[in-house]
């Protein structure tokens, strides 16, 4: 299978976000770090930049992007932080505001998230209120991040009581993807992002879900065919957001499996050494395809497809995966029900009628969901 005529091998591909006065491009390519700098000077010349970045991503790539901030005649400051998704706590973000007041950053300024989701949603959330609002750049550098997290505006942290309930919209200036960032992410991290691009293929883009099973050993090798997997998903994220910003609608398809991962990464404690966001969401692609078969939506050859590409790839499919295990029935259903995306007590699902036929389900009852989830424990 070809690549588009428009996406030559080692070319920019830029994706539009059309979202009126809040419009953005996302650029994805490789090796574009000083071509990112100018982009950034042109956004915002003469203003000074605050670069967060977590200390992996800071050893490995940061003096680079400095390099090239100075090169186009940007100030910088760099403010690191851990690396993992416990940064993204209140204390994480009262720091990082403070950190960014430090470095004077004003309104007219602006702040870059070089990292992966977790920086991303952390310098997003405070990025949306330091001085009421300042401008971000979203420089992904993890699989995750440049097809998922880095488009879309929305920001975070977590709670207590759950995974990014606390946040705000707030869409970024720029998004610039350097593909050729990736290479140093561990295999583990790769694939964990890998899921989220299936994910595209799953909700409404059959032919790209094809795609994937025939190339995603291309992808993960770097090749030109790494770009255009980015560029799918940025194109199918895009549509949706400019379709839905706040999530009023058909924006939440970018859930699907991701019910079942936020209840599997509350109860593996956001635990990375069990369990990262990617490999959750594998899971829960898997969980929601048989769990569509079960109620009789999709067929059995469709959900042993998706599960059998996961399985490929070297991902999690099933529950009896996840190290050290997931608790009882009653404690995931008792997990799914602390998402945010459950209405006055009421379940809401992505359930799909067959590969790239996603849905909304609303008010799925609690008990369908344990019964399904005995079945899944039970399976051998
Ligand atoms: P992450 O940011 O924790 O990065 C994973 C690991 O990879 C970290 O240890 C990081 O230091 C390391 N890393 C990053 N880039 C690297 C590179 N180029 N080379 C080597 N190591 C590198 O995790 P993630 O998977 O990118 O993001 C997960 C987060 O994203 C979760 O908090 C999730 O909730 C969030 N998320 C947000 C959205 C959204 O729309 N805002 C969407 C999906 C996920």
């Amino acid at each position: 299978m070809s690549l588009p005529a428009n996406e030559k091998p080692g070319a920019r591909i830029v994706v539009p976000v059309a979202l009126e006065g809040r419009s953005y491009d996302i650029h994805i390519g490789r090796h574009q770090l000083c071509e990112a700098a100018e982009l950034v000077a042109r956004l915002a010349p003469g203003a000074k930049a605050a670069l967060v970045t977590d200390e992996s991503v800071a050893g490995l790539h940061a003096p680079a992007l400095e390099t090239c901030l100075h090169q186009a005649g940007i100030a910088v400051t760099r403010i690191e932080i851990p690396p993992g998704e416990a940064s993204k706590s209140y204390a994480r973000f009262v720091a990082l505001c403070d950190a960014l007041l430090a470095a004077k950053i004003e309104r007219n300024d602006l702040v870059i998230a070089f990292g992966g989701g977790v920086v991303g949603d952390l310098t997003g959330f405070a990025a949306s209120v330091l001085r009421r609002g300042v401008r971000f750049v979203q420089m992904p550098t993890t699989l995750l991040s440049q097809v998922d997290s880095s488009v879309g505006g929305k920001t975070g942290i977590n709670s207590s009581h759950g995974k990014n309930l606390i946040g705000a919209f707030h869409q970024p200036a720029l998004v610039i993807a350097d593909t050729a960032l990736l290479d140093t992410l561990s295999e583990r991290e790769f694939k964990a992002g890998y899921a989220e691009v299936v994910k595209y293929g799953l909700i409404n883009d059959p032919a790209f879900f094809d795609w994937c099973e025939v190339n995603w050993s291309r992808i993960i090798a770097g090749g030109p065919e790494r770009d255009h997997a980015v560029a799918v998903s940025c194109r199918a994220k895009a549509a949706i957001v400019a379709r839905d910003e706040r999530e009023e609608g058909d924006r939440a398809l970018l859930n699907l499996g991701h019910t079942f991962a936020h209840a599997l990464e509350r109860l593996t404690g956001y635990d990375a050494s069990r369990l990262v966001h990617g490999e959750a969401v594998s899971i829960g692609l898997a969980l929601a395809f048989r769990f569509s078969q079960r109620l009789g939506l999709c067929s059995g050859q469709d959900a042993v497809r998706v599960s059998a590409h996961l399985d490929a790839i070297g991902l999690p499919s099933r529950l009896r995966q996840v190290p050290g295990g997931t608790g009882s029935a009653d404690e995931i259903v008792a997990a799914m029900a602390q998402d945010k995306k459950v209405k006055r007590g009421v379940l809401t699902f992505i359930l799909a009628r067959g590969i790239g036929k996603s849905f909304i389900a609303p008010g799925v009852a609690a008990d369908e969901v344990k019964g399904f989830i005995e079945a899944e424990l039970a399976a051998a």
